[in-house]
């Protein structure tokens, strides 16, 4: 291709919102605008990189034995319904009503029409099992999209789902994809932590999560140094945190509860202003609704509540936090005055973090507007055991836990993909049934895989990257090698620099000729900027020792080549970088 002809809008200055280096450099190197909050236009350059990711990722799960299909964007939102999905996803969705009145979502993923689709389609075990993957467009109305194509509302999303008869069938097919998707971040250049991960709004039991390392991920991956360990936040199991050893000696000193005046002193940090205590001394209260139950759990005040691991204690049904309304109800106080104190006998069930119950003595809500008490005392001022009442791993691993001993670490990352074993839950609720050998009708199980295909492209660039510009790997690049002329005035230059080109192109490399008419500065730059992987330098000095140079983009300077023999030199190279991004 020639630049000149090419659209590579390079830019040095960037929107403020551009927080981190993929983001400005994805703008600065002319691979994406932004349309409108959370939507990119991909430009050639961006677009090309973002084919070659998709080839690869086709390739692997065809290779996995996967089938391709695509499905609509465009989904009944009753399908939805039927799977009690609807209000899981919330907000997120994105939905319209049409000129009939029908509602319809756009798709954030497919679970409930591809199970509609097997329903209909698959009936004998003799089927199965089967695994059908789009690479499609997916909407999410994100509440913060942010960090360019990284999080966004609209992106492109490879999504796999595999249907099984029996559970050894689904294990088999999760862990051939667990494969295909190591093979797949290793040939776009990534470096992954497979962690252990929730499965969230999907249901079911199991999930891995790949993520990529690094310091602007929004993800946080929970490890134990050996490797023996890793999770996401979401997931991390902590330690029970050790009773002090004079535990029971500081509860039987304790004085009893004392009342203190905190008028519209709610929140924890100013509770402990005012009251010159600690976080870690707080008993956060907090009430939640469990599918029409109310459920109440304690946590630090220095500690996050953790969703998922609550809904585990609520019987696996979806919890989230109740409405004003219900809060003063139970606890007869304003918001942010909520205690545990008598909490056992009027919710169905009290959920109570181990943290909280190695406190001694600790602060809390009074359960009445504008008061907290100090002096609470577990086990005297309120229950610590009981019908309803379970001690638990509630909270977010924080610095300082421990998981099976042994300290845990923290990382932050980016999530590029995600594999699911869900079980029956859709299959059954959309009727995805087939016949067995002796003729008994069996739900499918199901496994589902999700890519973030821009995701991979960001991250390459978040963690490929140097002042002067991307850095990326030569299976997802958008060319492998430019060819720069330097001096556009004179013929000779020009003709060798366009015989190397042509010579590489014709030997199946993928080439970009710098023929514009600008000053070898401004190639130079722009060239780091767009981080090809691979360089070749015609200029008229060396030209004249019928040299050329020659440069990988992570090479500190350029060496010196014949230049009959460039193409031969490149094509080495790009061989053994093609070689080493393909694992065996
Ligand atoms: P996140 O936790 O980051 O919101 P998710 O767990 O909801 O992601 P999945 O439903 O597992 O996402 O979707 C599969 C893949 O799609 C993710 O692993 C991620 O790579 C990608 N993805 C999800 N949401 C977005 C988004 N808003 N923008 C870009 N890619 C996304
Ligand atoms: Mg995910």
């Amino acid at each position: 291709m020639r630049y000149s002809q090419w659209l590579i809008p390079t830019v040095k200055e960037v929107p403020a919102e551009a927080e981190i280096p993929s983001h400005r450099l994805m703008i600065r190197a002319g691979y994406i605008r932004k349309l409108t909050s959370g939507a990119y236009t991909y430009l050639p350059l961006g677009w090309r990189s973002l084919l070659k990711v998709i080839a690869i990722v086709r390739e692997e799960m065809d290779a996995a034995g996967a089938q391709e299909v695509l499905m609509p964007i465009l989904q009944p939102i009753e399908l939805w319904r039927q799977t009690g999905r609807e209000d899981d996803y919330g907000p997120v969705m994105c939905k319209f009503e049409d000129r009939h009145g029908r509602i319809n979502a756009l798709a954030p993923t497919a679970e409930e029409v591809v199970t509609q689709l097997a329903a209909q389609e698959i009936n004998s075990y003799k089927q199965l099992p089967i695994n059908l993957y789009q690479i499609n467009t997916k909407f999410r109305d994100e509440f913060r999209p942010r960090f360019g194509v990284l999080r966004s509302r609209e992106f492109i999303m490879k999504d796999a789902y595999s249907f099984h008869a029996t559970p050894e069938c689904l294990d088999a097919g999760y862990a051939r994809m667990y494969e295909a998707y190591s093979r797949i971040f290793t040939r776009c250049g990534l470096r992954c932590m497979v962690v252990e991960a929730e499965s969230g709004e999907m249901g079911g039991a199991g999930s891995h999560q790949f993520t990529v390392p690094c310091e602007n991920g929004e993800d946080t991956i929970v490890y134990l140094e050996d490797g023996s360990y890793a999770a996401n936040l979401e997931k991390a199991a902590v330690d029970a945190v050790p009773w002090p050893a004079d535990l029971v000696a500081c509860r039987g000193s304790a004085g009893a509860m004392e009342p203190v005046h905190t008028p519209h002193i709610g929140s924890i940090e100013s509770v402990c202003e005012f009251l010159g205590t600690q976080p870690a001394e707080m008993i956060k209260t907090l009430i939640f609704q469990a599918d029409g139950d109310v459920l109440a759990a304690l946590v630090r005040g220095d500690h996050e509540i953790n969703t998922e691991k609550l809904s585990g204690v609520a019987s696996g049904r979806h919890v989230e936090l109740a409405d004003e309304a219900t809060i003063e109800s139970v606890t007869g106080a304003a918001v942010g005055f909520a205690g545990p104190m008598g909490l056992a006998g009027k919710v169905w069930r009290v959920a109570i973090d181990h943290a909280v119950a190695a406190l001694a003595v600790g602060v809390a809500g009074a359960n009445r507007t504008d008061y907290h008490v100090r002096n609470v005392v577990g086990g005297r001022d309120y229950a610590l055991e009981g019908d309803n009442v379970v001690l638990a791993d509630i909270r977010n691993a924080v610095p300082g836990d421990t998981h099976a001993g042994a300290a845990l670490r923290f990382r932050k990352g980016i999530e590029v993909g995600q594999l699911f074993k869900l079980g029956t839950k859709y299959a059954e609720a959309l009727g995805a049934k087939v016949l067995d050998e002796s003729g008994h009708e069996r739900v499918c199980l199901m496994g589902c895989y999700g890519i973030g295909i821009n995701r991979i492209l960001a991250a390459a660039i978040e963690t490929g990257n140097d002042k002067d510009g991307c850095i990326l790997p030569v299976s997802i690049a958008p060319f492998e090698v430019e060819v720069l002329p330097l001096n556009n005035d004179r013929e000779d230059v020009c003709e060798e620099a366009r015989r190397i080109y042509e010579a590489l192109r014709s030997a199946g490399a993928d080439a970009l000729l710098d023929d514009r008419p600008v000053r070898p500065g401004v190639k130079f730059k722009d060239a780091d900027l767009i981080g090809i992987p691979l360089r070749v330098v015609v200029g008229e000095r060396r030209l004249k020792e019928q040299q050329v140079e020659f440069r990988r983009r992570t090479d500190a300077a350029a060496t010196a080549v014949p230049a009959g023999q460039a193409g031969e030199v490149v094509l080495r190279v790009l061989r053994e970088m093609r070689q080493a991004a393909r694992p065996v």
